[in-house]
């Protein structure tokens, strides 16, 4: 048995990086998954595969989160497929790197409408079928608080706003036992920011333990804050960041 059993989780962005490794603990952990993707079909039916081993049911639904009908569908999947929903992480998100001058309004109206709009969008769809006791858990990133280096306004932009949303939801949702974090994770090895890619070196150097952190790092906090063990963390931010912040 695990402490997840019969808790239903929806994860978007689960079929690479870190959305994988959390869909997979979650599922590990006992709860039913639905995760979804935008591109990435075979990786989510991997994610997929991986769950249902462990005795679990597990869903993926192909869902752009740029398009807001798209995100309030993917919830509306969740609670079709499998009757209830206890916990959204809203996990997907693009990088972002580039000087003000050069950013284009199509591109910024892409990094927020991915980033900001869609969490905002998918709690907004899920509260009122969370059930009571229900977690929000939202992935955000450690450049909300440092800006280590140039060419970061936007994506740094997108990611702090996901702080207000936290914590006015942490303070509106309280009342009924809903737990509603922020995890901010450093450098983390994935197609987003992979340990050998260009500019690593550079990141590491930020880095108080001076190595890029796996996505499994950022999974372990997630099953903490959804789990009965999260149940006293609310509205708050957690960096999972090898102390990039300090
Ligand atoms: P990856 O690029 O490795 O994976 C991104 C995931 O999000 C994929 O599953 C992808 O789906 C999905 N996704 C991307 N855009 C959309 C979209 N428009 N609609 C639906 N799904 C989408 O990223 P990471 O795993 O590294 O990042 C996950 C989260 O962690 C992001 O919010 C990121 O900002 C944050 N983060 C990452 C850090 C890092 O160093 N890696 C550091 C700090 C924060 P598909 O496979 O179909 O493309």
């Amino acid at each position: 048995t695990g402490v997840l059993d019969g808790k239903v989780a929806l994860v978007t962005g689960g079929s690479r990086g870190i959305g994988a490794a959390i869909a997979i603990r979650l599922g590990e952990q006992g709860a039913d998954v639905v995760l979804t993707y935008q591109h990435s079909a075979d990786q989510a039916g991997n994610v997929v595969e991986s769950i249902k081993a462990h005795g679990r049911r597990a869903l993926a639904v192909r869902a752009d989160n740029a398009d807001a009908d798209a995100v309030a569908g993917s919830v509306r999947a969740a609670l079709g497929e499998f009757g209830r929903l206890d916990i959204l992480v809203n996990n997907a998100g693009v990088g972002h790197y580039g000087v003000i001058e050069d950013i284009s309004q199509a591109e910024l109206d892409h990094v927020i409408a991915v980033n900001v709009r869609a969490p905002f969008l998918a709690t907004q769809a899920a509260v009122p079928h969370l059930s009571d006791g229900g977690r929000v858990i939202t992935i955000g990133s450690i450049a909300s608080e440092r800006a280590a280096v140039a060419g970061f306004s936007l994506y740094g932009l997108s990611k702090a706003a996901l702080t207000g949303l936290t914590k006015a939801l942490g303070r509106e949702l309280g009342p009924r036992g809903i737990t509603v974090n922020l995890v901010q994770p450093g450098p983390i090895d994935t197609d987003m920011n992979p340990a050998d890619g260009p500019g690593a070196d550079g990141q590491r150097e930020f880095v108080a333990l001076g190595a890029h952190g796996q996505p499994s790092d950022i999974a372990a906090t997630v099953a903490h804050l959804a789990g009965e063990t999260g149940r006293y963390i609310t509205a708050t931010a957690i960096a999972v960041d090898g102390g990039h912040a300090a």
